[in-house]
């Protein structure tokens, strides 16, 4: 297991799309409760002012590093990340060999695309047991009610979508009330793309590093966290470096 590397003080795990689902597939077999997180460059701006977001990314099993920018930024830091693992395609890669043992919940987006989502997962493994799924909130006074919920269905894996940092600080500090969970993971926009009612961009684009521009041109409302993603990212990744040496496990 290579050590995590370092961005603006957050850690990251430099593995490929199968490592991650070797991982959450041990944990889903290990006693204990894992956080899995998908940072992207936004979500480590956000973490740099946030700093309950921050504990949450220092807390968690494993973060994947979701987004093209942070292996840019590794390499600039003289760091390395093997390449970009997204929420959607781990959870596509994890859940289509998953045995029915391990049940799954799915949490949030808006209503009916979580049931959408299951209906598409379902389809890709036969054997794939979804216990629930539920739009809910990420608000505090909604937190009982999901929690009963939950409980009453015992899911092993729990995919929660209420995009970040919410989904994350939910977990973090839901997690022990929901004993059987095993592993939990921040998913983001993963139900609307399952449920098709987000779509990524071309596999050229994603494979040239611009899936970015191809969200500035669906969801023109998304353009400041882009600004934050593509220009305040890399310029404070440059500023910690020049004031704050990178840290190294
Ligand atoms: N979402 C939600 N409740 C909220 C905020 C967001 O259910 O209060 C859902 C939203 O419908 C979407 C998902 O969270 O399905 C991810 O949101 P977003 O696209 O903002 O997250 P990203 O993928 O960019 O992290």
């Amino acid at each position: 297991m290579s050590p995590r590397i370092f961005l603006l003080g957050a850690p990251i795990d430099p593995v490929v799309e199968m490592e991650a689902v070797e991982r959450i597939y041990t944990m889903l077999r290990s006693p204990g409760q894992y956080h899995v997180m998908t940072p992207n460059s936004e979500m480590l701006v956000e973490a740099c002012r946030n700093e309950s977001f921050l504990n949450a990314l220092l807390g968690s099993a494993l973060n994947l590093p979701d987004s093209i920018g942070l292996k840019w930024m590794a390499h600039f830091t003289r760091q390395s990340l093997p390449e970009r693992v997204t929420g959607v395609d781990t959870v596509t890669a994890l859940v289509k060999e998953l045995p029915a043992e391990h049940a799954v919940f799915l949490l949030g987006a808006a209503e009916g695309v979580a049931q959408r989502a299951k209906e598409v997962l379902e389809k890709m493994n036969p054997h794939l047991k979804i216990v629930g799924t539920y739009a809910g909130s990420p608000a505090e006074e909604d937190a009982r009610a999901i929690i009963d919920l939950i409980r009453q269905v015992q899911p092993h894996l729990l995919l929660v979508a209420y995009g970040a940092p919410k989904q994350d600080l939910w977990i973090a500090r839901y997690l022990k009330e929901l004993p059987s969970v095993r592993v939990a993971m921040g998913v983001g926009g993963t139900f609307d793309f399952l449920a098709g009612t987000a779509l990524r961009a071309p596999r050229w684009m994603r494979f040239v590093g611009l899936e970015w521009f191809w969200r500035v041109l669906r969801e023109p409302r998304r353009i400041k966290r882009i600004w934050n993603a593509v220009v305040v990212f890399p310029l404070l990744v440059v500023w910690y470096g020049r004031n704050a040496p990178q840290r190294k496990e």
